[in-house]
């Protein structure tokens, strides 16, 4: 998986698969663009263009993708909302 900004110390951050953050980019998630500092993910996205599947790797905030994947558990459990958008996302 490919992953940007400081390593949270999850496995994936072991691998490989760190890259350049996407800065100026917007976040699939809450559409703000990713900033110097950020952290998160490049998730693949598949779609078609006149016919043809292709793929791009799109940014999602780690706080924007660990939300998608646990709701609002994560909300309430990490302040991630609480501590605002200017901080680490
Ligand atoms: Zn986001």
């Amino acid at each position: 998986m490919k992953w940007f900004g400081e390593s949270w110390g999850a496995p994936c951050c072991e691998s490989d698969g760190r890259v350049e953050a996407p800065v100026g980019d917007l976040c699939v998630k809450c559409e703000l663009p990713i900033m110097d500092g950020d952290r998160g993910f490049l998730i693949p996205f598949v779609d078609r263009q006149e016919g043809e599947p292709y793929v791009t790797d799109e940014p999602w905030h780690f706080g924007c993708f660990m939300e998608s994947v646990l709701g609002p558990v994560f909300r309430l459990g990490t302040g991630w909302w609480a501590r605002g958008m200017s901080s680490k996302r």
